[in-house]
């Protein structure tokens, strides 16, 4: 057969009923399953046998969605995780230990930050930020013999800064460590991160893939190609774990060990798994991913074309647009469109900007971003108020600047709003 194309596996996932089951993926709403012996349950808690044991670990329709997820990425396993804060820190903690390093772009979403750079700091483990701006070189300076990973964002919230993953990927495979990329804003419609070299990729499932603003979750995908043993780098997967019975995950589980350590140690200790419920309304979802992706991606393209010619705007950043420092990047990352999200200046700074933002009237002000409704928000007056416009500066968010979240309306709707609020500026 031949591979079918991502907006075919949207629709149709992995799911495959048989001769009179039910068409769509069943809800079990169980924690727990029935064995016929306790030989088979003991074989369950030593990994030495398939199946489901509790749900904290596994469940049929949380399974189902993983499944679905891995094939968008092209990847060999995945894990749902209960928001996609819990995915980042479970893809970098699944290979750190406290005495441990690991290098970040310094361009991601601020949350992520706040756990690299604080919270996990707190476990003994050091994120060092690299900048995008550094060369090869002083990117190299920042690793050690403890460094474990390179950790960076396909399209950076809120910069919207492009990775080029090649290289990044390069950086990190030269170093005997694997890359792991936030692929929440393009999603697998709009860029494979593992076709460009990747290893690992994390998403907030909150954003584009559940695309309603209904549900908070995350994903782990692992693409498989990390040779762990190869590496020498992590015996936490190469040498027996003492909590299964000495099981070792690279000779047992192979290309899947990292996702597997993950979901049967990780999951398993902190318990931050996804619910079937959840998990059967965030399948729905994905059924339209492609539909979505591509008309926020055509709408935002318009917005920013539209909005770069207006008298009031004083600068846009959008990817797609060929005057961004972006551009390049993303005709090669992101050549199918470049997502929702744009931001842009207004003339006349912070107090411009709250006019305009108070005037839209389709587009509503609220703190999320990549859902199917068009949406607004101006950072200084609200998320970063606390913040002088010097410090908003230094941060690379100006006091003029307006992040804007383009949905799913038609197109005129959504430019007579924008108009019509720049007009009341
Ligand atoms: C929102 C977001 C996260 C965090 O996800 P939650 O589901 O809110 O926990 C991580 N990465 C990116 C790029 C995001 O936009």
């Amino acid at each position: 057969m031949t591979k079918r194309k991502t907006e075919t596996v949207c629709v149709q996932g992995t799911y495959q009923p048989k001769n009179g089951e039910p068409r769509v993926i069943p809800i079990y709403q169980s924690t727990t399953y029935k064995y016929e012996s306790g030989e088979h349950l003991g074989k369950l808690f030593d990994l030495k046998a398939d199946g489901h044991m509790y749900s904290r670990i596994s469940n049929p329709t949380v399974a189902y969605v993983e499944e679905h997820i891995a094939a968008l990425e092209g990847g060999v396993g995945a894990i749902l995780t209960s928001s996609g804060q819990a995915a980042s820190f479970l893809a970098v903690f699944n290979i750190t230990s406290a005495g441990q390093n690991f290098v970040s772009l310094s361009s991601i979403y601020g949350g992520t930050l706040n756990l690299f750079a604080v919270t996990m700091k707190r476990m003994g483990i050091e994120c060092r930020f690299a900048l995008p701006s550094m060369t090869d070189e002083e990117i190299d300076a920042l690793f050690d013999e403890n460094t474990r990973l390179v950790f960076g964002e396909t399209l950076s919230n809120p910069g919207l800064n492009v990775l080029d993953i090649e290289r990044y990927a390069k950086i990190a495979h030269k170093h005997g460590v694997p890359l792991i990329v936030d692929n929440t804003f393009p999603t697998p419609v709009l860029c494979k991160p593992f076709e460009f070299g990747a290893d690992i990729v994390t998403h907030s499932t909150t954003k584009y893939m559940d695309g309603h603003a209904s549900i908070v979750g995350g994903v782990i995908v692992d693409s498989g190609n990390f040779d762990w043993s190869a590496s020498g780098k992590y015996p936490e997967l190469t040498t027996p774990d003492e909590s299964y019975h000495g099981v070792v995950y690279t000779d047992d589980f192979g290309k899947a060990a990292y996702i597997t350590k993950a979901r049967v140690q990780l999951i398993r200790d902190l318990g931050c798994l996804q619910q079937p419920l959840v998990s059967f309304m965030l399948n729905e979802s994905l059924e339209s991913l492609a539909l979505r992706i591509e008309r926020h991606s055509s709408n935002a393209q318009k917005l920013a074309e539209f909005l770069e010619t207006h008298e009031k705007v004083s600068w846009v950043n959008y990817p797609g647009l060929p005057s961004s420092d972006q551009h390049e990047l993303a005709k090669k990352y992101l050549p199918k469109g470049c997502s929702g999200v744009i931001a842009f200046g207004i003339k006349g700074g912070r107090e411009a900007a709250m006019r305009f933002m108070d005037a839209c009237r389709l587009a509503a002000i609220v703190v999320h971003v990549a859902d199917s409704r068009t949406c607004v928000l101006h950072p200084a007056s609200t998320t970063h108020r606390q913040l002088t416009d010097k410090q908003l500066e230094d941060a690379g968010i100006g006091p003029d600047l307006v992040r804007m979240s383009v949905g799913v309306e038609h197109i005129d709707d959504i430019l007579a709003d924008i108009e019509q609020a720049l007009a009341a500026v």
